[in-house]
């Protein structure tokens, strides 16, 4: 069953999904599979006196493998296959001028908010599932595909973020009736399980993810901070792959920690107008610009929180000024030794469209509109 912890003014109810997954993880007959979002390996170690910010995944990794957990990938991997479709559906919209801006969808708190203030603007949120969901969808896509393994699949996220445990039950998310991930478990949480489970995170050794998903792009692990969607859908877009390419990417505007940050993308024989928007407020104030006709744009991308997940309500606290400032570096720092930079580099995205996604994109990665 789950459990629930009420908020005492009755504001917030948040799952806590602790004890189910401490329940697959015993079961012999359940396959466990787990995905890590970017911004929790720049996070998880705060508890365990690691310095802030300081990258903990491989240490993650092997403590999870101790817990149980049967297979570990990278949710950078689904936000890889995100910026494919999301890149190509911002082509689509650009070529026929119609819902534009487009907007990210891969902050369930920013769609929820669109959707209940601006439901008129629905339409022009991209119809991408988010990097949790897409990477979910393809794992229990795997799993009813493979007949040999006779035990059930479960898939669990960890994430920043408490409005992803609310993303998993929508049910544009489902396949088939399924739910592409089962559980999600902030960084709060898995911080606790593996206190539970008696481990010491700085006792452990760097161990790296399984294969073939553990393998993503420099472009997916910023996701976890304002800015990097659109920084990936860029590196995606520009033909050049050169570092110079990349580097000029860099300072087009769209890194920094301000509220609202705006760009303007040469493109073939087009100037690309982007705007970044981190935190609900401001969201809402370029939204009125937007609407009044006083800014237009061709891509928007929208994260609730402020700086972006990194700063997610479900990671550990307290998170000053210093903790957001080392998170921040942190994340552009393992872009930096990233050995593939672009999303389209990365092997196993090809592969997998030659494969299992090939002619499912639409129903494993975009929103089930057959509702
Ligand atoms: Fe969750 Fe905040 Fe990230 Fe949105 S910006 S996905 S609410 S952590």
């Amino acid at each position: 069953g789950q459990c629930r912890v009420v908020c005492p003014t009755g504001a917030i109810t948040i799952k806590h999904n602790i004890h189910p997954v401490w329940e697959a993880l015993a079961d012999k007959n359940t396959r466990v599979v787990v995905q890590i979002a970017p911004a929790v390996r720049v996070a998880v170690g705060d508890k365990f006196g690691i310095p802030k910010g300081e990258n903990s995944l491989g240490k993650l990794v092997a403590a999870l493998r101790r817990m149980g957990f049967d297979e570990i990938y990278d949710t950078d991997f689904g936000a890889d296959l995100t910026i494919m479709e999301e890149s190509k559906e911002f082509l689509e919209r650009v070529k026929s001028g119609e819902k534009l801006p487009l907007f990210t969808s891969c902050c369930p708190a920013w769609v929820k908010f669109c959707e209940q203030k601006y439901p008129e603007l629905r339409e022009n949120i991209s119809t991408c599932r988010s990097p949790q969901q897409m990477f979910g969808a393809v794992l229990k896509e795997e799993a009813r595909n493979n007949k040999e393994d006779s035990r059930k699949t479960i898939v669990v996220s960890i994430m920043p973020c408490t409005a992803k445990k609310a993303e998993i039950l929508r049910p544009e998310h489902k396949t088939e009736g399924e739910q592409d991930v089962d559980f999600v478990l902030t960084t709060t949480e898995i911080i606790r399980m593996i206190k539970e489970a008696g481990i010491d995170l700085t006792q452990m050794p760097w161990e790296a993810m399984d294969m073939p998903f553990g393998l993503s792009s420099g472009a997916g692990v910023i996701f976890g901070v304002t800015g990097g969607v659109t920084e990936a859908v860029l590196r995606r877009l520009v033909a050049d792959s050169g570092m110079e390419a990349l580097n000029e990417i860099k300072f087009t505007g769209i890194r920094g920690t301000k509220g609202i940050k705006e760009s303007i993308i040469p493109y073939g024989d087009r100037q690309l107008k982007i705007a970044v928007v981190s935190g609900l407020k401001n969201a809402d104030e370029l939204i009125q610009k937007i609407k009044s006709g006083e800014a237009q744009y061709d891509f928007v991308e929208v994260m609730a929180c402020r700086r972006g997940c990194m700063a997610g309500g479900g990671q550990p606290v307290p998170i000053g000024p210093r903790t957001k400032a080392a998170r921040f570096e942190g994340l552009y720092r393992i872009d930096d030794a990233a050995q593939i930079k672009r999303s389209n580099d990365n092997p196993i995205v090809g592969e997998l469209y030659e494969g299992l996604l090939k002619g499912k994109e639409h129903k494993l990665l975009h929103n089930n509109t057959d509702l």
